[in-house]
């Protein structure tokens, strides 16, 4: 077993997911910030169900709720409301508890109905984590794979418990609202961390506003647009090229 190998393994295969999640979840589907095309958005629905088992609708109806009710009662994850620990640490259960209510799927991604493949595959949360744990045992050997698993799962988990209770808690917020910008959190989040920024202009495909602030996520979308495998439908025009 190669612990270190396991451990940088892990943590990279986090950030490809949250940068995935980003830019596809959360700009492309949930605020159509940016359309992806079929050819990586295909790919894209694989890598996170195999390393995330999330079902893209229940991610995109929570989110939709989390701005349309900001930091209130009915924010599902607001660490004003629940406190800081509860979303930092049980964001995933949160998630979970409100995308299985019976409602807010109905309400909030009535535009993503489950197709052939969700039913086939993509709503099968532990067939892909199944997956993607065989296919780490069967590259690093298992005793290194299961590492790689654990590792990945603890930091996935952790950074996006990080954007929802550190971004509604620690940082500046120069846009009226009670989400936060953090500079360390956006380059542990690939952009995520501006958060205050984001729900100031939540359809806007990039994140960064100011000299400093580093959006990896946004500057990955520049890199799908320039080989034509996403579109911008919006972003941000009065601010600094950051
Ligand atoms: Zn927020
Ligand atoms: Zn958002």
């Amino acid at each position: 077993m190669n612990i270190w190998l396991g451990i940088a393994v892990g943590v990279v295969t986090a950030q490809l997911a949250t940068l995935a999640t980003t830019v596809y979840f959360h700009r492309g589907l949930t605020h159509r910030a940016l359309t992806v095309h079929p050819a990586a958005a295909f790919p894209l629905r694989v890598f996170l169900w195999i390393s995330t088992g999330m079902r893209a609708r229940e991610w995109v109806a929570v989110h939709r709720k989390h701005h349309a009710a900001s930091d209130t009662p009915a924010d599902p994850h607001s660490p004003i409301v629940l406190g800081f620990w509860r979303v930092q640490l049980a964001n995933a259960a949160l998630y979970r508890r409100v995308a299985r209510d019976g409602e807010t799927v109905d309400k909030y991604a009535r535009d993503l109905p489950p197709d052939r493949f969700d039913r086939w595959f993509f709503d099968r949360a532990f067939l892909g984590l199944g997956v993607g744990i065989a296919i780490a045992c069967l590259v690093f050997g298992w005793k290194t794979g299961l590492v790689v698993s654990v590792v990945h799962a603890v930091t996935y988990l952790m950074i996006s418990g990080a954007i929802n209770a550190v971004g509604h808690t620690y940082g500046s917020r120069p846009h009226d609202n009670l989400a936060t910008n953090g500079r360390v959190l956006a380059l542990l989040t690939l952009g995520e961390g501006l958060h205050n920024n984001h729900h100031n202009a939540p359809t806007s495909a990039r994140f960064s506003e100011r000299f400093g602030e580093i959006d990896f996520g946004w500057w990955t979308v520049r890199l799908l647009v320039a080989v034509r495998l996403v579109k911008i439908r919006q972003f941000s025009r009065d601010t600094v090229n950051a």
